[in-house]
C-alpha cells in the first residue's frame, strides 16, 4: 500500500490504515481490500515492506519474523 508519507493527501475512497508488518501509516485502496478478501494468505503491507518481501523470497536476505 502506498505510504501516507509519500502521498499525504491520498485519494477519494482511500482509507488510512497501519502496515501489518512495520506499523507505518499507509493507504488502503478499495480494490486492495477486495483482493485481500479473496486471498487469505495475503497480508496488507506498505510499499517498503512489499519490496523487502520480494528480497526475502529470492533468498537474498534472511530476516527474522
Ligand atoms: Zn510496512
Amino acid at each position: 500500500m502506498p505510504l501516507v508519507r509519500n502521498i499525504p493527501e491520498g485519494k477519494v475512497g482511500w482509507k488510512k490504515v497501519k502496515c501489518q508488518i512495520c506499523g507505518s501509516e499507509c493507504w488502503e485502496r478499495p480494490e486492495q481490500k477486495q483482493l485481500l478478501k479473496e486471498n487469505n494468505n495475503m497480508i496488507a503491507c506498505c510499499t517498503k515492506c512489499a519490496i523487502e518481501k520480494v528480497t526475502i523470497r529470492d533468498g537474498v536476505t534472511i530476516r527474522g519474523g
